[in-house]
Order: structure tokens, then sequence, then C-alpha cells
């Protein structure tokens, strides 16, 4: 059993205009076998936290501790800290021309548990994951996400998560930009991911309609830095229903 924890964390991103304080004072515990949804309005700082966790270099921490089974991975760079089982599914997948996807995750499997994994079992694992996520096996030599639709770079993201086996996974906005079709095939890649290697989840979603695929045990507000409320599978409907108006500071529009 693992636990990532997160104490009064605060952060900071470098923009045009300056450094900006977004994260003011999260708090988190997940344990593995979790499913955690962080729900919020755009603009929150949901995409911040994930990146802050990741080790992002345009997110500075200001204050606070994120431990890893009591390691503080606040200290470690992001290879560090994906060694250490951290994943991070982007909402804005990145390209990289050049680099294959089966390159690309063999060298970050390697990196990852510091050991290159046997090529004929690995290679049958990449296609059997391949072909759950309804990923044409074309797309193994297809440079990383270079020229893929949403959806497909969605799907290359969840392939990660299962070949990479990490002990928490952040899913940011996996959801979005799929269709009812995808949607179902990005879920169960993810929940079949969970059942092979129970890793906690931090799902953050702007939409209810996920919820219905990957089950959470807890739902979270995020709102204007940090969790604002905390409840059971119930307060996703609430959302439903009300909106992320009543989080917004005073004056804002919704989104
Ligand atoms: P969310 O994911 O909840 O929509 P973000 O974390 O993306 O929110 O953004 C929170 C705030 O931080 C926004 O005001 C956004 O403009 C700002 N921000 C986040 N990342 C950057 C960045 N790389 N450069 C400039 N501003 C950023
Ligand atoms: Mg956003
Ligand atoms: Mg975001």
């Amino acid at each position: 059993m693992s636990t990532l924890e997160i104490r009064d964390l605060y952060a900071s991103v470098e923009t045009k205009e300056g450094r900006k304080q977004i994260l003011r004072g999260v708090n988190l515990t997940v344990n593995s076998g979790e499913t955690h949804a962080i729900m919020g309005p755009n603009g929150s700082g949901k995409s911040t936290l994930a990146y802050t966790l990741a080790g992002h270099p345009k997110y500075e921490v200001d204050s606070g501790e994120v431990l890893l089974d009591g390691e503080d991975i606040l200290k470690m760079t992001p290879d560090e800290r994906a060694k250490a089982g951290l994943f991070l599914a982007m909402q804005y997948p990145v390209e990289v021309p050049g680099v294959s996807m089966t390159n690309f995750l063999r060298t970050a499997v390697t990196e990852v548990t510091g050991k290159a994994p046997a090529i004929r079992t690995w290679a049958k694992e990449l296609s059997s994951a391949m072909k759950d996520l309804k990923m044409d096996p074309k797309f193994a030599s297809r440079s990383v996400n270079e020229g893929f639709s949403g959806g497909e770079k969605k799907r290359a993201e969840v392939l990660q998560l299962e070949m990479l086996k990490p002990k928490f996974a952040i899913l940011d906005e996996t959801d979005s930009g799929l269709d009812v079709d995808a949607l179902r095939v990005v879920s169960e890649g993810v929940n079949h991911a969970k059942e092979s290697n129970d890793f906690g989840i931090l799902m953050v979603t702007h939409y209810t309609r996920i919820l219905k695929y990957i089950k959470p045990d807890v739902v979270h507000v995020f709102a204007q830095g940090h969790f604002v409320k905390t409840g059971g599978p119930e307060l996703a409907d609430e959302l439903e229903e009300t909106g992320y108006d009543m989080y917004l500071p005073e004056g804002s529009d919704s989104e």
C-alpha cells in the first residue's frame, strides 16, 4: 500500500506578467486503490496542481510538501518522481517528432523500472494494450502524438499508464474532447490498468460523464487554488445540477 500526501501546498506559475500564485493551501491524501475525482471551474488551478506534482519547471513551489510514502517528492527531479511511481497524463499531450511510440514507451519503462523489459513479452504486452485501447497497430511506429487526433492522444496517454504501472496516476481531463465511444474505450483502459496494478488515481475532470465509467471513491471540488468541498460520489451528481457558479470568485462569469 502506498500513500500520496499533499500538505498545505502553495505554488506559483511564471507568466508574461510575472509570477502568479495559483495553488493556495492544497491538502489531499490518496491511498493505493482509491480514485479521487477533482472537479472545478476552468482556471481554478487543476492543471497547475497536476504539473506541480509532476515537477514541471514552469511551476514553482512556494511552500508545503508532497510526500509519497513519507518521502518528499518536491525535492526530486521530474524523472525521479516518475521512478518513485508518479504518472501524469497531460491535458494537452505534447508531440515528440522523430521518436516512435514503441521507442518512447520502451525507454520510459526502462528508465522508470531501472531495467530494460524482456523484448518479446514486452512487445506482446504492448500490442495487447493497444488492442484493448482500439489503437491501430501502426501507431506503434508513429512519432509520439505527432498528427494524432485529440482522442488518439488521450489513448496514447492511457497506453503509457498501462505500460508504466505507476503507484499514482494523475489524469488531467483525460476525458476532454472524446466522443462517447472513445470515452468508454479510454475509461476501460484506465480500469483495466487499475485491475492489474492497484494504483491511486487523481482524476481531474470538468464533467461528470467520465464518472459513469470510472467510479470515484471520493469527489473533491477545487476552486481558487484549493479544495473547498469533499464528499462521496453523490457530490458529482450535485455538481451536475448546480454547476460551479457558487465556487467562482465574486463578479466573475461561469465557464
Ligand atoms: P484549470 O486546469 O483548473 O483550468 P490552470 O491550472 O490551467 O486551471 O490555470 C490556473 C490559472 O493559472 C489560470 O489563470 C491560468 O491562466 C494560469 N496559468 C496556468 N498555467 C500557466 C502558464 N503556463 N502560463 C501562464 N499562466 C498559467
Ligand atoms: Mg482549463
Ligand atoms: Mg486544466
